[in-house]
């Protein structure tokens, strides 16, 4: 069994794979089970100040 993610619309945990596509019956909604795994939190990690303005780590 593998784990499957909720539904990104309805958070449902009740989604089921079919076809490669991942569906929930609870708001009806379908989407590629690729996109999901996707997602990488650490890229584009935007720091800022009290101010607003963005900190730039690692610059020499
Ligand atoms: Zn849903």
């Amino acid at each position: 069994m593998t784990a499957l993610p909720n539904c990104p619309k309805c958070q449902s945990t009740l989604t089921y794979e079919d076809r490669g596509l991942l569906i929930c019956p609870e708001c009806g909604h379908e989407w590629s089970a690729a996109q999901g795994a996707a997602e990488e939190p650490a890229a584009g990690f935007v720091v800022r100040d009290a101010n607003g303005t963005i900190l730039q780590d690692g610059i020499p």
